[in-house]
């Protein structure tokens, strides 16, 4: 059976990711960190679908946590296989550069780039034994042009639009593919903080977007229509300039 894992697939635009990846036919793996409500409610869902759904919680950021969860599934399921990475677990911790505490600034790098050197180096490995995979991550806006006051977030996205191009370019002669979907303004719980109304302005499109409007970009980078297209960005922004 091909599993798709997604970090951070509990909530918010992962949650979406793993239902249209669910309705592609992809056994799911919801990976998240702490909230079990919500985690379980996805899961219900997912299983409504017909494929199997299986939790993996741990933090992305803790590399003895990645490493003993994901080969511990890797072993236990040798006749199956995590054909698709969705490396989307993420946090914003905003705020003006001099004011970023040691511990803000940390805690998103280590999220967003430790947490996918974490889990991609072993789910790669398998990849390149299978020849075959799909790996997408999601960085964002704030890493293809730099935002006031997410120095912090925009370092960190900007670092795996790069990691992205670098492993496309190792790994393509063994047909897997690394693509990263670059979201604006999407409403989750990451945004609830940022009034729509206020900021839609700012969007040629005049509103913010839907976690399911970057789920069917991650699905076309899954799907075989995408079959040529590796080490590049996809923005979902509603015609932001990036
Ligand atoms: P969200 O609603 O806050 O959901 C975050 C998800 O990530 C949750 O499932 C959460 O698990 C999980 N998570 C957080 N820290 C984790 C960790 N250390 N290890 C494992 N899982 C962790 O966020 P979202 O808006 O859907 O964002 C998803 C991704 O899209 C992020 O990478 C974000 O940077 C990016 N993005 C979002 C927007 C936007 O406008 N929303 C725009 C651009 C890019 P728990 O439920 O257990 O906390």
């Amino acid at each position: 059976m091909e599993y798709a894992l997604v970090t951070g697939g509990s909530r918010g635009i992962g949650k979406a990711i793993c239902l249209r990846l669910a309705d592609m036919g992809y056994n799911i793996i919801i990976n998240y960190t702490s909230n079990d409500e919500e985690a379980l409610k996805t899961q219900a869902l997912i299983k409504e679908k017909g494929v199997d759904v299986q939790l993996m919680k741990f933090d992305v950021s803790v590399t003895a946590d990645a490493d003993s969860h994901i080969e511990t599934w890797i072993k236990d399921n040798s006749e199956h296989s995590i054909s698709v990475l969705v490396n989307n677990a993420g946090i914003r911790k905003d705020n003006l550069m001099v004011f970023i505490s040691p511990d803000d600034w940390h805690r998103v790098l280590d999220i967003t780039v430790d947490g996918f050197y974490n889990v991609t180096r072993h789910i790669v490995k398998s990849m390149l034994t299978k020849r075959k995979g799909r790996i997408v991550n999601i960085v964002s806006l704030s890493g293809l042009k730099g935002m006031p006051g997410q120095t912090n977030y925009s370092a960190s996205k900007g670092a795996i639009i790069a990691a992205t191009k670098a492993l496309a370019q190792e790994v393509g002669k063994r047909g897997i593919t690394v693509n990263a979907v670059a979201p604006g303004f999407i409403k989750t719980d990451m945004t609830q903080d940022i009034s729509e109304a206020d900021y839609k302005a700012m969007v040629p499109m005049n509103r913010f977007g839907e976690p399911e409007e970057v789920a069917g970009v991650v699905a076309f980078l899954v799907g075989k229509d995408s079959s040529y297209v590796t080490g590049q960005v996809i923005s979902v922004n509603g015609g932001l300039y990036s």
